[in-house]
C-alpha cells in the first residue's frame, strides 16, 4: 500500500473514531438532558382540555363520585390530578395519594403563572388557566390547572407531571433531527483537510525515499560515485546519509579487496617465475651450479608454503572464524620461552637478545597467539639488525593493562612509513632476495592483538637508529568468548 493511501486511511480512520465518540457523547448527553418544561406544558394543557370537557358532562357535577372520576381519568391519561382549595392552597383530591386531604400543596415559590395564550387553546373562556412547579417527596411535578369557582369558595384543578429523562430512542431522534448534518459537514471538511495533508506528507515523504532508492539502484549497478542528496524530514535525512556512508564503505572494501587479489597474484608470481627459470635452468643443463639453483628454489617454494599458511590465517583471523583459547596468561613466563626459542637464531646473526621481565598482573589471553605475534616481532627486530646489535624483550605495566616491547638497535623505519607496515603485503624495502618476509606478519599480528581487546604500535627513531614495537593488552577484561568480529 503506498504511504499516501496508508495516510488518507490512517486519518479517516482517527477522524471516524472521533466523531463516533463525539456523536455518542452528544446522544448520551441529549438523553440526559430532562425535555423542555414547554413539552411537558403542551401535553399537560391537551390532557386538561380533556379533563374539562369531561366536567362539562353532566355525569361529572356530581362532587361525591368526583374523587373516583378524577383518578380513573389520571390512571387513564397517566398524569396525576390535584384537587386544590384556592383560600390555602389546601389538598382536597390526590389522585396519588401521596398527600392527605387538608394537606398544602408545597407551591414552588413564585412558579405559578397563568397559562399562555398559545397553550390554551379549546379551553373554556370563563376559566384562568395556570402553570406552575410543586414539590413532593418524589421529586419536582409540573402542572397545569384550571380554577373554578365554587358558591363559597373557589378550588383549582391540577393535572400534574414529573418531567422524565429521555430515552436513548428520544436523544438518538433528536441528535438526527439537529446534530447529525453539522457533524457529516465536519467531517467532510476534516476529510478534505485529511486528503491535502496525506498528499503533502507523503511527497515530503516519498520525495527523499524517491531518491534513496535510485541511488541504491546505482550502487547496486556498481555506480558508487552516486550520492544522495538528503532532503524531506530527519528520519529520512538521516537514513540518507547514512546510505551514503555505507555505500562509501562497500566501495572502499571493494577497492581494498581488488588491491588485495592484486598484491597476492604479485607475490605470488614472483616465487613462481623463479622457481619455474632455475627448474628450467637445471632441466636444460644450462644452471652452472645446479645446487645452488636447487637451493633457490627451495627458499621460494618455502617462502611460498609461507605466504599460503599466512594468507589463510589473516582471512580466518578477518573473518572472524578464528576461535582464541583464552586463559589467564603469566607474561614472564610467556616472554622467557618465546627468548628461548630465538637465542640460537640470534646467536647466529650475531645480535644479543635480552628478555627483561617485570611484575606484571596476568592477562586472558590465547597463549600460542601471543606467543606467535612476539615471535614475528622479535624475528623482524632479528632479521633488520645487523650483526653487533641488540634486541630487548620487556613487560611493564601501563594504564589499564600491560605493555610488551620489542626493541632493536636496527634499521629503524622511516616515519612515513610507521603505519604503513601494518597493512598486508607492505614491505619498506621489498627488494631483497629469496629471504625476505610476506609482508603478512605485521598484519596477523595486528589481528591477534585486536582480537585480544589491544593495540599494537611501532615507533622509531628514523633510518638506522632502530625501532620500538609495543603491543598493549588490557588486564582484567577477558574478551568474550575470544572471537573476534570482523
Ligand atoms: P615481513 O614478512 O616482510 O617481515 P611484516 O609484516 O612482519 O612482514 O613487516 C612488514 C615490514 O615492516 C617489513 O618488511 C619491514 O620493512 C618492516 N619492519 C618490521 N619490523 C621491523 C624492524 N624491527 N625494523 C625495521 N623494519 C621493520
Amino acid at each position: 500500500m503506498r504511504i499516501r493511501t496508508r495516510l488518507i486511511l490512517s486519518f479517516g480512520f482517527v477522524l471516524a473514531v472521533t466523531l463516533a465518540v463525539i456523536a455518542a457523547a452528544l446522544i448520551l448527553f441529549i438523553a440526559a438532558q430532562p425535555p423542555p418544561q414547554d413539552d411537558v406544558y403542551q401535553k399537560l394543557a391537551t390532557i386538561m382540555r380533556d379533563l374539562t370537557s369531561e366536567f362539562q358532562q353532566a355525569r361529572l357535577r356530581d362532587l361525591t363520585q368526583l374523587p373516583e372520576r378524577l383518578t380513573a381519568f389520571a390512571e387513564e391519561n397517566e398524569v396525576r390530578v390535584l384537587m386544590v382549595g384556592l383560600e390555602r392552597n389546601a389538598i382536597l383530591v390526590d389522585t396519588s395519594g401521596v398527600f392527605q386531604t387538608s394537606d398544602v400543596l408545597p407551591l414552588q415559590a413564585g412558579s405559578v403563572t397563568r397559562l399562555p395564550t398559545y397553550l390554551r387553546r379549546g379551553l373554556p373562556i370563563d376559566t384562568e388557566p395556570i402553570l406552575g412547579e410543586f414539590e413532593d417527596s418524589s421529586g419536582d411535578w409540573l402542572f397545569t390547572g384550571l380554577t373554578i369557582q365554587g358558591r363559597n369558595s373557589g378550588a383549582a384543578v391540577l393535572v400534574a407531571e414529573q418531567p422524565v429523562m429521555r430515552t436513548l430512542a428520544e436523544a438518538l431522534l433528536i441528535f438526527r433531527d439537529t446534530l447529525a448534518t453539522p457533524l457529516a459537514q465536519a467531517a467532510l471538511v476534516g476529510l478534505l483537510v485529511a486528503l491535502v495533508l496525506s498528499a503533502f506528507i507523503s511527497r515530503s515523504l516519498a520525495g527523499g525515499l524517491q531518491s534513496l532508492s535510485e541511488a541504491a539502484h546505482a550502487v547496486a549497478r556498481g555506480d558508487y560515485a552516486w550520492k544522495v542528496k538528503p532532503s524531506g524530514p530527519p528520519e529520512v535525512r538521516d537514513v540518507a546519509d547514512a546510505f551514503n556512508r555505507m555505500s562509501q564503505q562497500v566501495h572502499d572494501t571493494q577497492r581494498a579487496q581488488q588491491d588485495f587479489v592484486v598484491n597476492v597474484s604479485h607475490d605470488l608470481k614472483t616465487p613462481l617465475t623463479s622457481i619455474q627459470g632455475y627448474s628450467q635452468a637445471i632441466m636444460d643443463g644450462a644452471a652452472k651450479d645446479p645446487v645452488g639453483a636447487a637451493r633457490i628454489i627451495y627458499d621460494e617454494s618455502g617462502r611460498l608454503n609461507r605466504m599460503v599458511i599466512e594468507l589463510t590465517d589473516l582471512a580466518r583471523l578477518q573473518s572472524g572464524q578464528f576461535s582464541f583459547q583464552m586463559k589467564s596468561i603469566d607474561l614472564a613466563a610467556l616472554n622467557r620461552a618465546v627468548g628461548e626459542r630465538l637465542a640460537l637464531m640470534a646467536q647466529r646473526r650475531g645480535v644479543r637478545l635480552h628478555v627483561e621481565t617485570a611484575l606484571t598482573p596476568p592477562v586472558m589471553a590465547d597463549g600460542d597467539r601471543l606467543a606467535q605475534v612476539l615471535t614475528n616481532l622479535i624475528g623482524n627486530a632479528i632479521n633488520h639488525t645487523p650483526s653487533g646489535g641488540q634486541v630487548w624483550l620487556r613487560t611493564a605495566p601501563a594504564a589499564g593493562g600491560v605493555n610488551i616491547s620489542v626493541q632493536d638497535t636496527g634499521a629503524g623505519i622511516p616515519p612515513a612509513e610507521l603505519e604503513r607496515i601494518f597493512e598486508r603485503f607492505y614491505q619498506v624495502d621489498a627488494s631483497r632476495g629469496p629471504k625476505r618476509g610476506t609482508g603478512l606478519g605485521l598484519a596477523i599480528a595486528r589481528e591477534i592483538v585486536t582480537a585480544h581487546g589491544g593495540k599494537i604500535s611501532a615507533t622509531s627513531e628514523g633510518v638506522g637508529k632502530g625501532s620500538t614495537f609495543t603491543v598493549w593488552l588490557p588486564v582484567g577484561k577477558p574478551e568474550a568468548g575470544g572471537k573476534k568480529q570482523a
